[in-house]
């Protein structure tokens, strides 16, 4: 195995340190592809328990899911006028099917074949609006076949020419969830169930808290009537978008024809929602929870819970352990829990504990001979904490610690948002606020696209959402911050990334 390498402290570079977690935990790699990376097991774990949690929320509201293909033809995205304008600059072309040997060596040894071009060029999938709403003109006849409520999980391309390990590259794994409704109103009210839904697993299983609400004209979706999204606060004060959910109107039915004959005997044209996450929220829960020693992982999505550490002198000492260490694993596991136990002759107890540290194991198990002798463990958070527990309802003991640290941590992230959110914010302070620590900045806004570009011009920041109900401030402002006009709606401006 490679020599461990130091992880960079937070307050000394926030990007390098990042970098050096996601490494240090083996969550990705860089690849052989430019902007593309490559997702390690230990990573993926963590995804397919998001995917577990999620796809199990998406049953339960009544989705289903399907698998549209990966290419899509070139004149379907242009099919809908906002949405070819907000991909267009992003789209990776098949614009061959064959390769040709040049009898030259090296790169140059084989071209596209110019037989094989296509005679139109498909578009790998920058998000599959288009492909699933000409299948949904299909497959949509009547009223009786609404609502229509579909999810696909998959990979997507968009064109990067600045990418950062899960939060930027040029292809991503996320699901979307693509729906047909018979009014505006149910449409509405999908979109903002599932925000919903997003909300309530980044704040259960991430212990990630995000506020929700609505985007601006200027930062909504390319074809979207309206767009909702879920913002958390990292712990650098710059905001991760980390979900959105679109009401997309009949934008999509009417560029792709997808009617439905009404109760009555009418054709009307269906109304669409579009939303997704992707794996951008495990750049989101790295940076939300971890510290300088490495990942902390919310138990909920640890691939590991619970790391048995056996500590032996002689071999008489080892067996004794390893005993004693098998045994505990078989019962944590047959209660549910993820758990390992770390026999490795090779390294000793305190590299082990610096290993499973960086990979954010939840909570070590420490046995000793002094504790089988007594007929106990040494438990030791990652979140801090060491504490012995009898072998006598370890099981119980176990999970109620990983409870609690799933607790501790959604707490501790949202009283470090709270430290970092200002309201009702005036233009000096949010020049002084957005110059210094940063965080989310709650003022009035007056709507104008021209206020936004100015302060995104001077400041880098950005509205993230003009915030539900649940998030707005006591007094609703009454100007806008930024330029004094009677205020709109109060917004929450933050860098972001
Ligand atoms: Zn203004």
């Amino acid at each position: 195995m490679a020599q461990a390498q130091k992880i960079t402290p937070r307050a000394k570079d926030f990007s390098e340190w990042y970098n050096d977690v996601v490494m240090r935990a083996e969550l990705a790699d860089y690849s052989p592809v430019r902007g593309c990376m490559v997702i390690r097991p230990h990573g993926y774990r963590i995804w397919e328990l998001m995917q577990d949690a999620l796809d199990d929320m998406f049953k339960a509201t009544g989705h289903q899911n399907a698998y549209f293909p990966l290419f899509i033809p070139m004149s379907f995205l242009a099919k809908e006028a906002e949405h070819v304008e907000g991909f267009a600059k992003e789209v990776a072309l098949v614009t061959h099917t064959r390769l040709k040997a040049t009898g030259k060596v090296g790169a140059q040894a084989v071209m596209p074949d110019p037989e094989s071009a296509l005679e139109e060029p498909l578009v790998v999938r920058p998000t599959s609006e288009t492909i699933i709403y000409a299948m949904f003109a299909k497959w949509i006849q009547s009223y009786r076949d609404l609502p229509l409520l579909m999810n696909q999980w998959c990979n997507i391309v968009r064109w990067e020419f600045r990418t950062r390990l899960f939060l930027r590259t040029t292809e991503f794994l996320w699901q979307e969830g693509h729906t047909a409704h018979a009014t505006e109103a149910e449409a509405e009210a999908e979109a903002r169930q599932m925000l919903g839904v997003y909300r309530e697993f980044q704040e259960d299983w991430m212990a990630m808290p995000v506020i929700t609400g609505r985007k601006t004209d200027s930062e909504k979706f390319a074809g979207a009537l309206r767009t909702y999204a879920l913002e958390g606060l990292m712990q650098d004060n710059k905001a991760l978008q980390a979900g959105t959910s679109h009401n997309l109107g009949q934008n999509f039915a009417k560029a792709f024809n997808v009617q439905y004959q009404t109760a009555a005997g009418g054709l009307e044209y269906v109304w669409n929602t579009s939303w997704g996450v992707s794996t951008r929220m495990i750049g989101g829960l790295v940076m939300t929870h971890s510290d300088d020693n490495g990942l902390v992982c919310p138990p909920k999505l640890a691939p590991v819970q619970v790391v048995i550490v056996p500590i032996w002198k002689s071999e008489e000492e080892k067996s004794q352990v390893l005993g004693v260490g098998g045994k505990v694993k078989d019962e944590l596991a047959k209660v549910g829990i993820r758990v390992e136990l770390d026999a490795r002759d090779s390294l000793k107890p305190g590299a082990k504990y610096f290993e499973w540290e960086a990979k954010g194991v939840p909570l070590r198990l420490e046995i000793g001979p002094r504790e089988v002798a007594a007929g106990q463990v040494m438990t030791a958070r990652r979140t801090g904490g060491k504490a012995p527990a009898k072998l006598d309802g370890l099981g119980g003991v176990v999970r109620k610690s990983l409870d609690e640290v799933q607790a501790t941590l959604l707490q501790t992230a949202k009283d470090r948002r709270e430290a970092h959110s200002i309201r009702g914010v005036t233009k000096p302070q949010f020049l002084e606020f957005m110059k210094g620590t940063g965080g989310f900045a709650y003022g009035g806004f007056c709507g104008s696209p021209a206020c936004e570009a100015e302060i995104k011009q001077q400041t880098g920041a950005t509205v993230r959402v003009l915030p539900d109900p649940a998030f707005r401030s006591a007094e609703a402002p009454r100007t806008c911050m930024w330029c004094g006009k009677p205020s709109v709606a109060e917004a929450v401006w933050a860098q972001a990334y």
